[in-house]
């Protein structure tokens, strides 16, 4: 059988989209009436809340609020909907390679699953993405109440494709300490450089570009893949 392949989103599939981000906090912070540089800050110290807890309205209605904001109902559904607006946007930022490559995976018969470190924005715009459909289980951090590095993240995902973890390959950029959490559970892994560097110490194998998967992929050089 070809071995269940499981990637990482940001910085692995698409960019990560890290200053358009920024933007819209900021866009969406004159929206609800707070000072845009404040709310982009406390968007970034709320990370690990907002991909496990918060969804969109309440991101934008707690955080307002600790700045000092009394946003009305229509001031959040405003500013959320922007939100929601970019996370579109990055999806279907997607290369054709890229969804090229995916589909060359799965006509060679690898079950494809996602596990991304994600807020709701991203989740909710997922089953309509032109990725969505390349994938039999895809797992965000914001429904399941984990994130990656958490062991039970990856073996979720394991078992949703109905696999042992140690059947598994794991591709990601090495945000949040993926590449070591997914080595943890017995996953293969491979380092994607070819949106970011992100995780440079990372000393297993790592590729340039995504189209060098298939070739670590076939029979014999799983195990002993050129780094
Ligand atoms: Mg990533």
């Amino acid at each position: 059988m070809s071995r269940p392949v499981i990637f990482d989103l940001f910085h692995t599939l698409i960019h990560g989209a890290d200053e358009e981000r920024d933007r819209v906090v900021g866009e969406m912070a004159v929206m609800v009436g707070v000072a845009p540089a404040a709310l982009v800050a406390a968007y970034h110290a709320t990370w690990r809340d907002r991909l496990v807890r918060w969804d969109v309205e309440e991101t934008v209605r707690i955080l307002a609020g600790r700045l000092g904001g009394a946003p009305t109902d229509d001031q959040v559904t405003r500013a959320g909907e922007h939100r929601r607006a970019l996370g579109r946007r990055v999806l279907d930022s997607v290369s054709a390679a890229t969804l090229g490559i995916l589909d060359a995976l799965r006509d060679d018969g690898h079950p494809l699953a996602l596990i991304s470190n994600a807020t709701s924005d991203t989740a909710e715009a997922w089953p309509r993405s032109r990725l969505a459909r390349r994938f039999d289980v895809a797992v965000f951090s914001c429904d399941v109440g984990l994130s990656k590095p958490d062991p039970a993240i990856y073996r979720l995902a394991a078992e949703r494709l109905g696999v042992g973890p140690a059947e598994c390959v794991f591709v990601g950029d090495g945000a949040d300490g993926e590449l070591a959490g997914a080595a943890a559970v017995g996953m293969t892994v491979f380092r994607t450089m070819e949106h970011n560097d992100t995780d440079p110490g990372w000393d297993g194998p790592a590729f340039a570009t995504l189209g060098e998967l298939s070739g670590l992929l076939r029979p014999g050089s799983v195990e002993q893949p050129a780094v």
